[in-house]
């Protein structure tokens, strides 16, 4: 009697399963991963998970083809953001089809492209390749990029090391071979109260965070006056930009203020680095904290970083854009101004670049959507890599 077959799904079939998980960051994607990981093990691939510390949530990576390096990992995220207070024409978490658009909760970001690196690893097992596959499935990559980092260490113990990282974002099939990095820091400043009619006795939390700030903005004026460099000029605005996106504080008008946090965050340019742009604000922030200890020493400023994401540096001639540019024809120059996990991989030594269906402006919205052409633009591109690949 000879076994059964298992069961063999489409990208689409692959895509409609993925979306029926509401895989928001904050919650579980486990349920996700185990269908994922009995699906390849159902075609005799034995994935591997990269748990969260809290185990409730984990990566997954799976090899495919010869057990050798040089292959071609390709990596989506699993997780997706929120629908809550969106306003969707249909249920988010069913792929529905209309109007040549295939609308869902991370169709476009990026559970299209996940689904169709899942198919690919399948059919790179079954057809049998000269050259390994290997996908790699993330977690808490729309909370900051926090998951990829440890799956790749775990990838580099347990997988032979892939020559070139194609990170499936939404670039419309372009090949995008830079985007800025991100650095957030939360900042808490601590005041000292006094009546404010005694202004010189105490410290307002809120005025000396506003000197950080104003720090901030200058630093914005003057990168914008430099000439940029050449990798800085492919990106709109062409340098590196300090920003502040909340800030809370305060009791009252006649109190200097006790506290003041804002969230600090600077998207720097390939090419410069993070840790210099962070030494830079945090020598400022000792300059101003010793300033306020000076006339209150119960006076502070504490600052807790949040997230971190690496540049993507372009590499001219580099495996992966080589790579992605005889698969998909683009000759041209694209970066992004979003952080993508591409400079993580990069940052642990694969060559990455960013290459998926979609459009960006899809992505976080209601009614999210990847065109169905898009969909088959990366279906042509899984059959031409698994052709390179010698399937
Ligand atoms: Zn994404």
């Amino acid at each position: 009697m000879s076994k059964p077959q298992p069961d063999l799904l489409s990208p689409r079939q692959i895509l409609d399963a993925l979306v029926r998980f509401p895989t928001v960051s904050r919650d579980t994607n486990l349920p996700m991963v185990d269908w994922v990981e009995a699906y390849l093990a159902s075609h005799g691939i034995a994935a591997h998970r990269q748990w969260h510390a809290d185990r409730t949530k984990a990566a997954l990576f799976a090899h495919s083809g010869p057990w050798e390096a040089g292959g071609v990992v390709v990596s989506g995220h699993t997780d997706v953001v929120p629908v809550a207070g969106q306003v969707w024409t249909s249920d988010p978490w069913e792929v529905t089809e209309r109007d040549g658009r295939l609308y869902g909760r991370g169709t476009c970001d990026m559970k299209g492209f996940d689904a169709l690196a899942i198919w690919a690893l399948v059919e790179a097992h079954r057809r049998g390749v000269a050259r390994p596959l290997q996908l790699a499935l993330s977690y808490d990559e729309e909370i900051g990029c926090t998951g990829a980092p440890p799956m790749i260490a775990a990838m580099a113990q347990v997988l032979p090391k892939a020559g070139a990282a194609l990170i499936g974002e939404p670039s419309g099939m372009r090949v995008v071979t830079g985007h800025k990095g991100g650095t957030g820091i939360a900042v808490h400043v601590r005041g000292f109260e006094v009546h404010s009619s005694l202004l010189p006795q105490g410290v307002s939390a809120i005025m000396e965070a506003a000197r950080l700030i104003g720090w901030a903005n200058d630093r914005n004026a003057e990168a914008r006056a430099r000439v940029p460099s050449p990798v800085a000029a492919l990106f709109d605005p062409p340098f590196t930009t300090f920003h502040v996106g909340t800030i809370s504080g305060g009791t009252a008008n006649n109190i200097t203020a006790a506290d003041c946090r804002f969230l600090m965050e600077f998207r720097n340019v390939p090419g410069e680095s993070a840790e210099s742009w962070h030494s830079l604000f945090v020598a400022e922030v000792d300059r101003l904290r010793s300033a306020m200890q000076a006339v209150r020493p119960e006076a502070g400023i504490d600052l807790s970083p949040f997230f971190t994401v690496p540049a993507l540096v372009p590499e001219p001639e580099g495996a992966a854009e080589t790579l992605a540019r005889r698969l998909t024809g683009d000759n041209g120059h694209h970066v992004v101004s979003y952080g993508t996990e591409a400079g993580q991989f990069q940052d642990a030594g694969y060559s990455a670049v960013v290459c998926g269906p979609g459009d960006i402006a899809q992505a976080h919205q209601a009614d999210e959507y990847l065109e169905v052409s898009e969909f088959a633009a990366g279906h042509a591109f899984m059959e031409r890599l698994l052709a390179e690949l010698g399937a």
